[in-house]
């Protein structure tokens, strides 16, 4: 596991607001009129440098995408409450139901490290495609209001939140 644990200066930045991000559930923030994404000072409560960190890392992981059969690389990294960032990348299969996405495997090595808490999870692919039903049904697990910021290969950014992205989720108030 790399160390991306943040610094105490940046976690001090660290600016997470659970109502600002609940009643705006979809933002997306443009600044270059050719993209339908854009930089942003900051986006889901988060500092700017938070966000960018968590960029930074999905998409170098990304590199390490095992895509023979797709050539799509994606790379995911999660931010957990305790500050640190656990990364993840796609793995196909020659039998292609057995392909997993960059947020799961994210998100399981985190799991595997024994976090559970996550404040943000940034995905990032060549042109800024949101998470697919699986993916939003995992992350919903840990929370409905966890922070998704979507990038594309150039650093653009829009950002939602796991309810938003998942409404009416199936996730463990159900199993009561
Ligand atoms: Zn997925």
């Amino acid at each position: 596991m790399r160390d991306y644990t943040l610094s105490q200066r940046l976690l001090n930045r660290l600016r997470y607001s659970t109502s600002t991000m609940s009643s705006k559930p979809n933002h997306t923030h443009t600044t270059d009129e050719s993209s339908e994404l854009g930089p942003q000072k900051t986006v889901a409560g988060f500092a700017e440098a938070i966000i960018r960190r968590l960029i930074r890392a999905a998409d170098e992981v990304r590199k390490n995408a095992y895509v023979p059969y797709s050539g799509y690389h994606v790379g995911a990294a999660v931010f957990t409450k305790s500050g640190m960032v656990f990364t993840g990348c796609n793995v196909e299969n020659a039998s292609y139901g057995l392909t997993n996405c960059a947020e799961r495997s994210a998100i399981f090595t985190a799991i595997g490290e024994g976090q559970r808490e996550f404040v943000a999870i940034a995905v990032v692919t060549d042109q800024g495609w949101s998470p697919c039903g699986a993916c939003r049904q995992v992350i919903r697990e840990f929370g409905d209001n966890i922070a998704v910021i979507i990038a594309d290969g150039k650093g653009n950014y829009t950002s939602t939140t796991s309810g938003a992205l998942l409404p009416s989720g199936f996730s463990a108030a159900d199993m009561k």
